[in-house]
């Protein structure tokens, strides 16, 4: 059987805001040539103004003399309109086309019949919204067998030779979980978009740049996150669109409950009802929080309200990075991962580890190993010897990373100017701030833990003061045990932990830590502390004094300074 022969028709319309041009026409009419296997010999167009005739049109009246000398079976165009809007010149093109011999294919509907330009010609609005009802009540039919009429939804494909069944595509899959598990961690979509499209994930429409209303926007206000494909449901039917006969923009609106389909695919599942439920939460909360429950904008608390951990900001992983909270179920237990591994992927820590356990551990850890006078002494006697051990490694690691820190701060003034200049898109330098940043914290961090092990100071330990820190972490482990998680207790718990780095271990292997102790606390600090006045709070805030009585470093905020020595016990290992 030979092929038919076709020909594309295009028609740029001046009068039609955000008209699709030819080449998108001609695009559209060769997939829909492609699918109906029909070979296209040549392609016709016009670019006509408003109130043009047929005879100003040389594309369609050359198309016309072609048809006459046979030169091919099927015409191709978008929709009907393209070949003419005029109620006269259609069904004259119609006819003449007819009795040449040649079909007209729109890409919507196939094959068009004198019925198809009857009505378009006579009373289109009336019929062609009855046409869209049933076309809709024989998509309905199909959605009931779960199957899909429209598009494909990101995350899944079609199937070869199954029209309107779809399987999960595996490597979008990864990215819609990736984008749910950022949204439940408080993530802001336009973090979310930057993260993307920094990690050169293409976005569901193939382009490079990611937009942050793909998440929770669109027409309905759904977006990714309140799309209920992603828990195997398919949501059918629950707005349709109409068109504004006046602009003959198209609205969408939402039809009563009675006419939504709702149809089970469970095996199109990719999210898990956990992410789900936490991801459409934070959604709730942030909406309830920026317009409240009346829909009303109130702007006093956060977008999303923080539960303070007792370990927050204390947590770092190996690399030098925080730790954050990667993922909250709906039990209300949270899981903490690298921050550097699950935001930025510098780093190969993918773990996440449950932060509940993890203070259980760190408590448990901190009262074997701080309530015991005879391991403190030990513990300082090897820090001491230590230290002279590593001094010439750590000046070597120092110089490297003051030179990484330069660059870093080089580079970031660089993308400040590019900024200013506005020479590289926004978006862009804003995620390679971000990544920048996380990596100076990190160093930063990590020269301060050198420094800290770098110290000359000798210490003095007074067997009183290691008698009182011995009580008073015992005071302290037991109040936590209880449940009693007041205030001036975590204030305590700081005073003593001033971080906690995580190692990196197997998947199922039990948790392991090193705890950093703060010299201070073990010389004596008090560890439940009286308030402090509003001067030192400012001074804490980095705001300059002139008299805190420390000639030493006069400019530095009290907090920073007794910062500066630290001391570690050992690396801890959880039970299994
Ligand atoms: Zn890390």
């Amino acid at each position: 059987m030979t092929m038919k022969k076709a020909v594309l028709y295009a028609r740029y319309s001046s009068d039609i805001q955000h008209d699709r041009s030819n080449d998108d026409q001609f695009a559209l009419c060769q997939i829909h040539a492609k699918r109906e296997g029909l070979k296209v010999v040549a392609r016709f167009s016009d670019r006509a103004k408003s109130g043009a005739t047929l005879f100003d049109r040389q594309g369609i009246m050359d198309l016309m003399q072609a048809a006459k000398r046979k030169e091919f079976d099927v015409v191709v165009v978008e929709s009907l309109d393209r070949l003419s809007r005029d109620l006269e010149d259609l069904p004259a093109i119609h006819k003449r086309l007819e009795f040449a011999g040649v079909k007209i294919h729109t890409c919507n509907e196939g094959a068009t019949t004198k019925m198809h330009v009857g009505l378009r010609g006579l009373m289109s609005s009336l019929f062609l919204s009855q046409l869209g009802d049933f076309v809709r009540r024989g998509h309905a039919g199909r959605v009931r067998e779960g199957k899909f009429p429209g598009a494909v939804t990101y995350g899944y494909r079609a199937i070869k030779d199954k029209p309107g069944e779809r399987e999960i595509n595996p490597e979008q899959a990864k990215v819609v979980r990736r984008i749910f598990t950022e949204y439940a961690s408080g993530l802001s979509p336009r973090t979310i978009a930057a993260n993307l499209t920094r990690d050169g994930i293409p976005t569901p429409a193939g382009a490079v740049a990611w937009n942050h209303q793909t998440f929770i926007g669109g027409q309905c206000k759904r977006g990714m996150i309140g799309n209920p494909l992603y828990i195997g449901t398919i949501n059918w039917n629950t707005h349709k669109t109409i068109k504004d006969p006046d602009t003959n923009i198209t609205h969408k609106r939402a039809t009563p409950a009675e006419d939504h389909i709702t149809v089970d695919v469970p095996h199109l599942r990719i999210v898990t009802q956990e992410l789900w439920d936490a991801a459409n939460a934070v959604r709730k909360n942030r909406g309830t929080a920026k317009f409240g429950p009346n829909g009303k904008v109130r702007r006093t608390r956060p977008v999303v309200p923080r539960n303070e951990h007792l370990l927050s900001g204390l947590l770092r992983c190996e690399c030098g990075s925080h730790m954050r909270i990667s993922n909250t179920s709906r039990s209300g237990t949270s899981r903490v991962a690298c921050a550097a591994a699950h935001q930025h992927r510098t780093c190969t820590n993918t773990k996440t580890y449950d932060l509940d356990v993890l203070q259980a551990e760190i408590l448990a850890c901190m009262r074997v190993q701080l309530t015991d006078p005879k391991r403190i002494q030990l513990a300082v006697r090897k820090f001491h010897d230590e230290w002279s051990l590593q001094k010439r490694k750590i000046s070597g690691d120092a110089t490297s990373d003051k030179k990484r820190l330069a660059d870093i701060e080089a580079a970031t003034i660089r993308f400040v100017n590019a900024l200013e200049k506005g020479t590289m898109p926004t978006e862009l330098i804003e995620a390679r701030l971000s990544n920048l940043e996380t990596e100076r914290v990190g160093l930063v961090e990590r020269m301060r833990t050198r420094d800290a092990q770098n110290s000359n100071n000798v210490i003095a330990l007074h067997p009183q003061a290691l008698k009182a820190y011995c009580d008073a972490v015992d005071r302290l482990h037991l109040a936590f045990t209880n449940n009693e998680d007041h205030a001036q207790n975590r204030a305590a718990f700081r005073n003593i932990v001033d971080n906690v780095i995580v190692h990196p271990t197997a998947k199922r292997a039990p948790y392991e830590f090193t705890t950093y102790h703060r010299v201070e606390a073990i010389m004596g600090m008090e560890l439940f502390p009286k308030k402090r006045t509003t001067k030192e709070v400012l001074q804490d805030q980095g705001f300059g004094c002139t008299d805190n009585g420390n000639p030493e470093n006069p400019g530095l905020p009290i907090s920073q300074q007794q910062r500066g020595r630290i001391i570690a016990f050992g690396r801890w290992r959880a039970a299994a």
